[in-house]
C-alpha cells in the first residue's frame, strides 16, 4: 500500500495542516492501495498565496517560454504513460486496454494541443484604433471528478498553464493518485514554484474552501450537477468566473435509414464505456417505432459481448463502478426502471457470475422506456441504456431535448444532410453524426444544466482569458 503523506505547494512537498487521510480502494478488488492527505482550508489557503504570489511571474512569461515547461511535462507525461495506465485502472477500474488509450493517451493529445496553440495563438488583435489584449484570469482552481480523472484535470492544467495562469488542483477524493503522479512529473519539469500546486481532499472541505476562496479568481469545476450549483453560488459571492462541465443525458437518435446494426453497436459501446460512466454518454437510444423488434435483437446480441471482468484482463471491455455507493446507486436506477414498468432486455440486478468481489454491475438494456421513468430523466453514471420509441423525425427531435441536461448525442442516417438537419435542432454542446469520432481541437461543453463554458481548443484557452481594449 501506498502512502502520499504530503502536498505539493509553491514547489515542495508540504507536510498537511492536519493528519486526516483518504483511503484510496481499488474497485475490483475492495482493497485499501493508497492513503492521501484530507487537505483542509489551511492547505488551501497555503497553496492559494502560492498560486497568487506566483502569478506576476509566469502571466508576463513568453508563450513560448510557457511552452517549453509544458514540453518538458509531456515528456515526463509520456515516459510514466504505461504506469499511469495502471495505476488509473487500479483506482478506478477501467479496463487496461482503454485505460491505456484513453486515461493515459488523451491527457498526452491534450497537452500537446496545447503547446501547439501557444505557436499559434493571438494573445492580442487590432479593431479600429484599438489593441484587444486576451490576458490570464489569474489564480484557477480546478477542481476535477473521477471517470477520467487525469484526463479532466490535464484539460484544465495545459489550458491555464497555456494562459499564464496558476493553478491549484483538487482531484476527486475517489480517484487522486494519478494527480499525484502529474504533480511528481511537474516538480521534475522545474516548472516555477506555485504555478501548480495540489491539494487532495473531500469536496466540502477543500472544494468549498478553493471555491469560496476571494483570492481565486476562477473556479473550473468538472463534475455533478448538484456540486456546479453550489460552485456558482460559492463563486458568486465575489463574482468569481465560473467554468462548469456537469451531467448529461443524451440521446442518440436512429433514423430510419440509418444502418441500424452499426448504430446499435456504436450506442451500447458509448453507453457502456467506462462501467457508463462518461458524461457524454448516450445513454438514450430512440428509434422508430416499427423497427423495435429489430433493434431488441440487435441490442441483446451485443450487449451478451460485454462481460464485467477484472479490468485488468487485456481483454476486459468492461470493468467494476468506482465505489459501492456508485455500485448501490446504479442499482437503484435498475429497480427503479424494474419498478416503472421498462422492459427488461439484458442484464439487471443480480451480481455478475463469477466476481465475488467488486462493484460490478451487469450492463443492462431496457426497452419500451418512456419519458416519465426515473431511468429515461436522471443521469445514471452506470451502464444502463434506455430505448425509447417515435413516430417521426419531429418527436425524435422533442423526445431527445426533454431533458434539464444538454452535452451530448448523436444522429444516424445514411443520408448526412438530413443527419446534420437533425442535429442542429439538437439542444446540446455537442452532437456525433454517424459515430464521428471525439475531436480534442473541438470545443467540449455543455448546453442547459450540462454547464457553463467550453473545454480543449482554443475555446478551451480562451476559458481562462480576460480581453482589455486599449483605444489609440
Ligand atoms: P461530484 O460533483 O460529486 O464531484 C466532483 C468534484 O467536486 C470532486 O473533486 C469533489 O470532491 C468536489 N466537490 C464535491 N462537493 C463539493 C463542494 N461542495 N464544493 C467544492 N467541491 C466539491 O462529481 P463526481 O461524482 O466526482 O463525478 C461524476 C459527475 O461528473 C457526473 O455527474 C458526470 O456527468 C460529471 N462529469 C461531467 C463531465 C463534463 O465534462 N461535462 C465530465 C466528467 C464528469
Amino acid at each position: 500500500m501506498k502512502t502520499y503523506g504530503r502536498l505539493y505547494i509553491d514547489g515542495h512537498w508540504c507536510v498537511p495542516a492536519s493528519s486526516d487521510s483518504i483511503e484510496v480502494t481499488n474497485p475490483a478488488t475492495e482493497a485499501v492501495i493508497a492513503t492521501v492527505p484530507a487537505g483542509s482550508s489551511v492547505d488551501v489557503e497555503a497553496a492559494v498565496t502560492a498560486a497568487r504570489n506566483a502569478l506576476y511571474g509566469w502571466s508576463t512569461t513568453k508563450p513560448s517560454i510557457r511552452a517549453g515547461y509544458m514540453a518538458q511535462i509531456y515528456e515526463a507525461l509520456v515516459a510514466r504513460g504505461p504506469e499511469l495506465a495502471e495505476l488509473i485502472t487500479n483506482e478506478l477500474g477501467m479496463p487496461i486496454k482503454l485505460s491505456q488509450r484513453i486515461q493515459a493517451g488523451l491527457p498526452m493529445v491534450v497537452l500537446e494541443s496545447y503547446i501547439k496553440l501557444l505557436g499559434e495563438f493571438a494573445f492580442s488583435e487590432r479593431i479600429g484604433n484599438s489593441l484587444v489584449l486576451k490576458e490570464p484570469i489569474g489564480v484557477v482552481a480546478a477542481i476535477t471528478p473521477w471517470n477520467y480523472p487525469l484526463h479532466q484535470l490535464m484539460i484544465k492544467v495545459a489550458a491555464a498553464l497555456a494562459a499564464g495562469c496558476t493553478i491549484v488542483a483538487k482531484p476527486s477524493e475517489l480517484t487522486p493518485l494519478n494527480a499525484f503522479v502529474l504533480a511528481e512529473i511537474i516538480d521534475s519539469s522545474g516548472l516555477p514554484p506555485g504555478v501548480f500546486n495540489l491539494v487532495s481532499g473531500y469536496g466540502a472541505a477543500a472544494g468549498e474552501s478553493l471555491a469560496s476562496h476571494p483570492d481565486v479568481d476562477m473556479v473550473s469545476f468538472t463534475g455533478s450537477t448538484a456540486v456546479g450549483k453550489r460552485i456558482m453560488v460559492l463563486a458568486a459571492q465575489t463574482v468569481t468566473r465560473v467554468a462548469l462541465e456537469l451531467g448529461g443525458k443524451s440521446a442518440a437518435i436512429l433514423l430510419d435509414d440509418a444502418d441500424i446494426e452499426t448504430a446499435v453497436k456504436a450506442t451500447l459501446s458509448s453507453c457502456f464505456l467506462n462501467s457508463g460512466q462518461t458524461c457524454s454518454a448516450n445513454t438514450r437510444m430512440l428509434i422508430p417505432h416499427d423497427m423495435y423488434e429489430q433493434v431488441v435483437d440487435l441490442a441483446r446480441q451485443h450487449a451478451a459481448s460485454y462481460l464485467p471482468e477484472n479490468p485488468l484482463n487485456t481483454q476486459a471491455r468492461i470493468g467494476p463502478l468506482v465505489s459501492a455507493g456508485q455500485r448501490d446507486r446504479v442499482l437503484d436506477y435498475i429497480r427503479s426502471g424494474l419498478a416503472d414498468g421498462a422492459e427488461l432486455l439484458f442484464g439487471g440486478v443480480e451480481p455478475p457470475d463469477g466476481l465475488p468481489l467488486g462493484y460490478y454491475v451487469r450492463p443492462t438494456v431496457f426497452g419500451r422506456v418512456t419519458k416519465e421513468m426515473k431511468i429515461a430523466r436522471e443521469e445514471i453514471f452506470g451502464p444502463v441504456l434506455s430505448i425509447m420509441t417515435y413516430r417521426d423525425e419531429d418527436e425524435a427531435i422533442k423526445i431527445a431535448n426533454d431533458t434539464v441536461y444538454g452535452l451530448a448525442g448523436g444522429v444516424w442516417s445514411a443520408d448526412p444532410e438530413r443527419a446534420e438537419r437533425v442535429a442542429r435542432k439538437l439542444q446540446t454542446g455537442q452532437v456525433d453524426i454517424n459515430g464521428g469520432r471525439f475531436n480534442p481541437l473541438a470545443p467540449f461543453g455543455g448546453y442547459k444544466q450540462s454547464g457553463l463554458g467550453r473545454e480543449l481548443g482554443h475555446y478551451g484557452l480562451e476559458e481562462f482569458l480576460l480581453t482589455k481594449s486599449l483605444q489609440f
